[in-house]
This record gives C-alpha cells, structure tokens and sequence, in this order.
C-alpha cells in the first residue's frame, strides 16, 4: 500500500537549489514521443538545442551535451584536457568544489586547494565557506609557478552549498596578469540561467553546467562549453576517455546528431526551456533571479540571522544560505518543516553541515512562492523555538510589494 501522506493535497514546495521546479510548459514538452536519434527530424532539435545553448553561455563555440548529472560533465572537462598527474589550482569555495577536487585526485591528477584561511568569529565556521573565490591568491600562486606546471585553475562560479557567486571575470585577470598560459576551467552547473554568465567574454575555456538548476529540466543531461585553446588541448591530453571524448560528439553535432541515444525527451524539455529563456531575454531572467535573492535576504535580516554568504558583492541570485543560531540543528528544523508543511530546504552540505538550510530561489518560482516557503521557514523556527528578531515575511512581502520587477514578465512578441 502507499501511504496516503505520499500524494497531500496541493503542491510540494520544492525550495532547494536544485532540482529546481519545473514549469508545466517543460513537462508537456517532454511528454512527446520519443523519436528516431538518426532519423531526419532529430537534427533540427539537436541544431535548436544547441544554437540555444551557445546563446545562454554567451558562446561561438561548440557546446558539448551528455546525458550524465552535472558530475558526469564535471569529469568530460577533466579528461578531455588533462594527462595524469598534472597540476591543477583548484579554489575552496564550499562543498561542490570540495567534490570537483577529490574528483580531479581520484582521476590521478594533482589539485592543490587554495583557500581563504582562518574562521569567522560570527558563526564559527570556516571564511572560505562565506566567501567567493579571491583572484589576488590565484595571481600570487600563478606568478611563483614559473615552470608552468600548473595546468588549469579550477572554479565553482556559483557555490550551491553556500550561495556565493564568485567572480568570474576576476580570475581570468589574475591568469592573464600572471602571464600564465592555464586553462581556466569553471563549474557554473547551478548559475547558469540565472546568474549572469559569459563563457567567451570572460575568457573561460571549459564551462560545466547542468539540466537541473536554472534550465529548469529535470535532472539528466549536462553540458560543457568550449574554447577553441580548451579544444586544442584535448588533442594533446592524455588521460583515458572514450564516453566523454569531444572529438566525436563536436563533429556529429554539426549534422545535429550524437555518438550514441541522446536522453531525446529531455532534449525536447531543454527546447522548450530555451525558447522560454530566450523570449523573455537573459537580463530579465538575471533581473528576476537578483530580485527574489533580494525579497529573501531581506526575510533573513529580518529574522536577525546570518546570511551564510558573509560578502555583499557575491551574494548569490540563485539561493541563500541562513544559518541557524547555535545550538539549533538546521537539519532537525528542515525535518520539521518538511513534515509539517510539504516544504523541501536544502541540507548543509560538508564543513556547515547541521549549521545551516538553503533557500532555493529559482525554477518556476514567482513572489507567491516563495511567500509561502519564507512561512514555512517561519512558522518551522517558532515551532522549534528558534528566537527571531523579527518577522522575515513581512519584510519579504514589503520587499516584494514595494519593488515590481522592472522589466515585464513577458516579453511581448
Ligand atoms: C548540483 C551541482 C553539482 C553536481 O551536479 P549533479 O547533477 O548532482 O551531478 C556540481 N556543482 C555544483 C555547483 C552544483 O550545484
């Protein structure tokens, strides 16, 4: 028997930073049936999906797709640049960079992991965790590395587990500024779509991103952008790969086709999310991202908690981290909530794990929506007995009733 409490009424408010909610356009989309992979029709959708793509990554270059999660596209930058045992300058920024540097060890390369040292006398928990990534230490690591053996630096642009957006631009000038020929390889698999991103102008050569987050897809399909000197070193690369190699895939996408079955379903949802990004146009979907970061941050004030991004210049528009008092594990207060109100937060993750939840603020989300997931959080800390300083949902909702998105929710045709 299934429990009833597995289908309540209404919907589930599912406020993690991916996967985020998928709009009811996206599903219909994917519910057509699956077609022939080599048959005519096919290319069309794999030129559209891909000339979409480019247009998101603000790139000319090839965009490889995998059907594989993010961490699958994660390994595809790896193995399709490195050869085993080189240097890489990886950037502690959380828990997903943490990931993407036991990967880069457990392929047999050799990461070192800069971070931002000491603790923060406010929570107690690691700087490095409440902060983007700092361009100045790359520079200074890059300068004394005057043999050239550090072959890539390696950054999570938005760092889902703490909600910090570093700046992208900044490291490509530290790179530069050190004369230092690496590749610049970046995981932007939860800002893409919503946080500003420029795979060309901002000089990136391999850029990872995934179905799940701001694409609003469910999760399946992941991708890595290109750069022309990203391309040319995979000619030369060394470590083992056949699934993830680019060569094949670039040359058959020109016809629209893959090597092997494409996930042909979510290919169709992927069409449908970026006709529905593109029509609105990316800086509208910034601007919306920016504005419910700000609603949400403005409840977190309110509330008298920290946000766990601890710089104002790197907060991010996807989610917001919110740390709980001490003593108060966040994990039994998610549980609570979830339980109580059909509201899913996101878990610390690693080095904050207990100390903090994740508002995701991204998918088909709008102001309503995230009203209700700031009461869920509200009415779950006065039921835990977490002290507030105030009300968040009043501060959210004059936030959001006193500043109506600037640019229109749809653009007109
Ligand atoms: C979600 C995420 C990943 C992992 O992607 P999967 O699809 O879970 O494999 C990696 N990096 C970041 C920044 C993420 O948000």
């Amino acid at each position: 028997m299934i429990p009833l409490d597995l289908h309540p009424s209404g919907r589930h408010f599912l406020q993690i930073p991916g996967p985020s909610p998928v709009p009811d356009r996206i599903l219909r989309a994917m519910s057509l049936p699956t077609i022939d992979h080599r048959g005519p029709e096919f290319a069309g959708l794999g030129k559209k999906v891909i000339a979409g793509l480019q247009q998101v990554f603000q790139t000319k270059h090839p965009v490889a797709i995998y059907p594989a999660s993010g961490t699958g596209a994660w390994e595809a930058a790896l193995a399709n640049t490195m050869s085993p045992g080189d240097a890489l300058l990886m950037f502690e920024t959380g828990h997903f960079a943490t990931l993407w540097q036991k990967m880069a060890l457990r392929l047999g390369l050799k990461p070192e992991f800069l971070a931002v040292p000491g603790t923060d006398a406010e929570t107690g928990l690691p700087n490095a965790w409440r902060r983007g990534v700092d361009a100045a230490l790359i520079e200074q690591r890059l300068r004394a590395d005057t043999q050239h053996a550090i072959k890539a630096v390696c950054v999570v642009h938005n760092e889902t587990s703490t909600g910090v957006t570093s700046d992208i631009a900044a490291v490509r000038r530290a790179i530069d500024a050190a004369r230092h020929p690496a590749l610049l390889l970046v995981d932007t698999i939860s800002g893409l779509a919503s946080a500003d991103y420029r795979h060309d102008e901002w000089g990136v050569d391999v850029t990872v991103s995934g179905s799940q987050k701001g694409l609003m897809l469910p999760p399946g399909i992941s991708f890595n952008a290109l750069s022309p000197k990203a391309l040319e070193a995979s000619k030369h690369a060394k470590l083992p790969r056949s699934f993830w190699a680019w060569d094949e895939i670039v040359e058959m996408n020109k016809g629209g086709y893959w090597p092997y079955t494409p996930n042909t379903n979510l290919l169709y949802g992927l069409s449908e999310a970026l006709d529905m990004i593109l029509e609105q146009g990316l800086p509208a979907v910034f601007a919306r991202h920016q504005r419910w970061a700000e609603g949400v941050r403005a409840a977190v004030c309110a509330w008298g908690l920290p946000i766990q991004c601890a710089d104002a210049a790197v907060y991010s528009p996807v989610l917001t981290g919110v740390v709980t008092p001490a003593g108060v594990d966040a994990d039994a207060l998610r549980a609570l909530i979830h339980a109580r109100f059909d509201l899913s937060l996101g878990t610390g993750l690693g080095k904050v794990k207990g100390r903090m939840f994740r508002i995701g603020h991204l998918g088909d989300c709008n102001d309503l929506t995230l009203m209700a997931a700031l009461s869920g959080v509200e009415m779950g800390f006065r039921l835990f007995g977490v002290p507030m300083a105030g009300s968040g949902v009043a501060a959210a909702m004059e936030f959001f009733a006193s500043h109506p998105q600037q640019q229109p929710l749809q653009a007109a045709a």
